[in-house]
């Protein structure tokens, strides 16, 4: 199996302290990968440090190229999707110039229109709203939103920052059966940051455990869920 992305021995921070220490993992092509940690231990500093947001060192290897010297919209150019913690859509643009923003980096004009349309089927409360300011939409609406657009750069790399953050139980399931999809008939490489440890587990085909920016943990899901401390830890008592 091929690797979308590669890291070894990656530094990142902001500022003076490093918060990721030496960090090595890979994310296997088609693959969803969960990262699991508690609050503060680097998960979205992780996030950050891949798409280039802020400075790292050591080694990013996508699809066998170093990027780790290369400004975020390099790495956006290359196929990595970031959908950010809190959501980051647009809000003064309307749901459908939001879609066509994800969209910028393509050239095939068609392909956009029928990728718009295809996450309007997906997502129809988007098509109902797509005049819409996303500034209006709600929480749930917003991270549909959020997903469709980081979509429609058609990424091999997906990062998603906690896209269940706050949201009603049966939009959770819409999102995660959405992602389920996303896995099954692309193939989009995905990295999700999640509370809700239990769906992203039944998700993933493998996990890495970040703790106060380490990883302590890595392997298949079933790790997590057959060991007492860690299904304590992120589980909850189950
Ligand atoms: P959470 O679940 O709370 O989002 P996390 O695992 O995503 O946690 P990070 O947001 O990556 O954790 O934060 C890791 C560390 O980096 C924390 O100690 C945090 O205080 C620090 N940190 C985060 N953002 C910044 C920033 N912009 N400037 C300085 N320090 C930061």
């Amino acid at each position: 199996m091929a690797a979308t992305l590669q890291i070894s021995d990656l530094v990142a921070g902001y500022g003076a302290g490093a918060v990721l220490h030496d960090l090595s993992m890979t994310f296997e092509e088609s693959c969803a990968t969960a990262l699991l940690g508690a609050n503060g231990a680097g998960k979205t500093t992780l996030l950050r440090a891949i798409s280039g947001l802020i400075p790292r060192r050591g080694q990013l290897l996508l699809h066998g190229e170093q990027i780790s010297s290369l400004p975020a919209e390099k790495i956006a150019a290359r196929g990595v999707a970031h959908a950010p913690q809190g959501r980051g859509t647009f809000a003064h643009q309307t749901v459908e110039d939001n879609l066509r923003i994800g969209a910028y980096l393509r050239r095939d004009k068609a392909g956009v229109e029928e990728d718009i349309q295809r996450w309007y089927q997906q997502f129809p409360i988007l098509s109902n709203r797509r005049r819409q300011k996303a500034g209006n939409l709600s929480g749930g609406e917003q991270q549909m939103l959020a997903l469709a657009r980081a979509m429609m750069s058609r990424p091999s790399l997906l990062l998603l920052d906690e896209p269940s953050l706050g949201l009603a139980p049966k939009i959770v399931d819409e999102i995660f059966e959405v992602l389920g999809e996303i896995l099954r008939t692309t193939k989009t490489t995905v990295l999700l940051v999640e509370q809700n440890a239990d769906r992203a587990l039944k998700l993933a085909d493998y996990v890495y455990v970040l703790e106060v920016g380490s990883i302590t943990t890595e392997g298949s899901p079933d790790l997590v869920m057959d060991s007492e401390k860690l299904r304590a830890a992120y589980l909850g008592a189950q």
